[in-house]
């Protein structure tokens, strides 16, 4: 039996209790109390008094097999070394404070495996929910990620690949729907998928009861993800007014905004090559605006970084929550129920995680100084727990 004694909790972040202070009793890896502060005696004390403890963050797309390197170099790097650095990647971000990943692609389906062995208790890390491979119609620069892309055009090929996925362990079905902003070929607001296309993969994705993750910038993707009932938009780059209106009627489709990346490419061009700043401009720009629109119409957000795709993006979670609070004008607080509860509900989670409760898995992050004041507090990571066990 464990006990957080006296801990600061937030009371948007917390079910089933009332109050800003608690004692929380774990066991098992599970939360088992929330009690009145000093209540709790019994058990292994970790005094909090001072530091705030908030549910578990939940990083919504990310890429273990990208480190931010030139991909054509990762692309001849062996699987066995990848999957370490992957692993050592998934490590830190378990530190930072997110113990749930979502993985949105990989090459030869690497991550699946380290999931797995993540979840059987072989190595530690934080619970992972992969994609594998993405699965895209074939398109200019998909070739630039080595094996990456599985290709398919035609529904029934679609079909084929889904199942190909599933039957490879993925967690999520991940697609391309529009080009590519690290693709030197894609123009990132075309659609390249056909809409009987996607549908078929949200018709035989449902069969095996898996949710669909699509990439996409433009609108009309954004549009043809909703009425398909894609269950995630990432990045939903460039959105008008019809896109924000789907979306607020929608209760099957969420975006999953990634700003980290096209606003590191603007504001570090030393990092990658001239073409990905060049064509980052434009979507910097489009992205706020749509942002703030989907912000004043209040619809459902959810979290994630895009990590992987520059240098350093791993472990650099602040960035994005910093974007979303000077940017688009979130508060600390919104952003942090962004990167918990929204995500939970997103991805079907909540039954688990996403927020303190009792009966919930203890994964926890405990902070010096408190994040939902000021969003620079979130670098004060004062310790984690994943499964109540401290990492
Ligand atoms: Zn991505």
């Amino acid at each position: 039996m464990l006990i957080l004694k006296n801990a600061r909790i937030i009371p948007e972040l917390t079910e089933g209790y009332e109050g800003d202070r608690a004692d929380i009793v774990v066991s098992d890896g599970i939360i088992q109390e929330i009690k009145s502060p000093g209540t709790a005696v019994t058990g292994e004390i970790i005094d909090l008094t001072g530091k705030t403890v908030i549910p578990g963050l939940i990083e919504g797309h990310l890429h273990l097999d990208l480190c931010g390197m030139n991909t054509f170099e990762e692309n001849v790097q062996p699987d066995a070394y990848r999957a370490m650095r992957a692993l050592k990647l998934a490590q830190d971000n378990l530190r930072n404070g997110y113990t749930t990943v979502r993985d949105l692609g990989d090459r030869n389906n690497i991550v699946i495996s380290i999931a797995q062995a993540i979840d059987e208790g072989m190595v530690k890390g934080p619970t992972i929910l992969p994609s594998g491979r993405i699965i895209s119609p074939t398109e200019a620069g998909n070739d630039f990620f080595g094996s990456m892309y599985l290709e398919a055009d035609s529904p029934d090929e679609f079909r084929k690949a889904v199942r190909t996925q599933y039957q490879a362990g993925a967690e999520w079905i991940k697609v391309m729907a529009t080009g590519a902003v690290m693709n030197p070929g894609g123009v990132p607001g075309a659609a390249i998928i056909m809409e009987d296309e996607l549908m078929e993969v949200c018709k035989t994705a449902s069969l095996v009861d898996r949710p669909v993750s699509v990439h996409c910038h433009g609108s009309e993707g954004i549009k043809m993800a909703i009425r398909c009932g894609v269950k995630t938009v990432e990045h939903s780059t460039i959105m008008d007014d019809e896109c924000i209106r789907m979306y607020k009627k929608t209760d099957k489709t969420y975006m999953i905004p990634t700003l980290s990346a096209p606003f590191a490419f603007v504001e570090f061009p030393e990092l990658v090559p001239p073409f990905m700043t060049e064509k980052s401009k434009h979507v910097v720009d489009v992205l706020t605006e749509g942002m703030i629109a989907a912000r004043e119409a209040g619809i459902k957000i959810g979290w994630g970084t895009d990590a992987g795709v520059y240098p350093g993006s791993h472990g650099n979670g602040i960035y994005e929550f910093r974007l979303r609070v000077k940017k688009i004008g979130f508060t600390p607080l919104e952003t942090l129920i962004q990167a918990t509860k929204n995500n939970s509900e997103i991805f079907g989670i909540d039954d688990k995680v996403g927020t303190i409760k009792e009966g919930k898995q203890a994964d926890l992050v405990v902070f010096n100084d408190p994040p939902d004041q000021d969003i620079e507090a979130l670098s004060s990571v004062f310790c984690v727990f994943r499964k109540g066990i401290m990492v």
